[in-house]
């Protein structure tokens, strides 16, 4: 066995041992439990998914929410593990459907592209802020730690492949896309509001008559027409927007 594979081993031990047996006193207190894990972290540990209860979350502005965890790992039915990288904090109830999610839908797709899935890219879980970044906006899901933004997934070979890029492979997106809008009730991504080029945001916020959101494009990797614009850019052009007010296109939102 190499040492970081041992490091590993002993890491996974320690980790599933603190988060879904050996839950301190604290912890669970702060759950609100007082004797342990809530029934969420219990369907999570120690199988499915090694994380750090935080109790509630109570933050300014309306933020935060009841029975948060920090979700480091998820737990394949083959015992191997996805990192979220870097880890999430959301809601046990949404931590737990990002942890089906990887675990029969995000992994197999990721399988079919020839190498195991190993991570997933956390590009923003909880984070108390309005609606795509807006002040004054409709507090976002990520101010309820009940959201999260996805950007790539890496695979065992090394492969990084961002669901959002159109050069992606397609049948892993499109597969993506399905899952996600079957699990969740809110999936934005590329041509969706604009604010979604570069991640997919899933969150699970309930609405009126059930209605859900599923908004994302999954773009051909080749253009169907020939694009329109100029060879070079016009010396007397206008700056552009994202020098002009320094927010970047690619902007963390909703
Ligand atoms: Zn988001």
């Amino acid at each position: 066995m190499k040492i970081s594979s041992a490091i590993k081993a002993v890491a996974a031990i320690i980790g599933t041992t603190f988060a879904g047996v050996a839950l301190s006193e604290s912890a669970a207190a702060q759950a609100g439990t007082g004797a342990g894990p809530t029934a969420c972290q219990a369907r999570l540990s120690p199988d499915r998914a090694v994380f750090t209860p935080l109790g509630e979350l109570a933050g300014p502005a309306g933020c935060g929410g009841p029975d948060v965890v920090h979700l480091e790992r998820i737990i394949l039915a083959d015992r191997t593990e996805v990192a979220v990288e870097p880890p999430a904090t959301l809601r046990c109830e949404m931590a737990e459907s990002i942890v089906f999610f990887v675990r029969q839908d995000l992994a197999p797709a990721a399988a079919a592209m020839g190498s195991p899935l190993r991570a997933i890219e956390n590009y923003d879980s909880y984070d108390c802020r309005g609606r795509n970044r807006i002040e004054g906006a409709k507090l976002s899901e990520h101010g309820l730690a009940g959201a999260l933004d996805i950007r790539s997934v890496r695979l065992k070979d090394g492969r990084v492949v961002r669901p959002a890029d159109s050069g992606a492979p397609r049948e892993f997106r499109v597969a993506m896309k399905a899952a996600a809008c079957n699990r969740f009730t809110t999936v934005l991504g590329p041509g969706s509001d604009g604010y979604h080029e570069n991640h997919i945001h899933l969150d699970l916020a309930e609405r009126h008559n059930n209605y859900r959101i599923c908004q994302w494009n999954v773009w051909d990797s080749l253009p169907q027409v020939a694009p329109l614009l100029p060879a070079e850019r016009p010396e007397d052009a206008p700056p552009r927007e994202e020098a002009k007010d320094g927010v970047k296109s690619d902007a963390k939102t909703r």
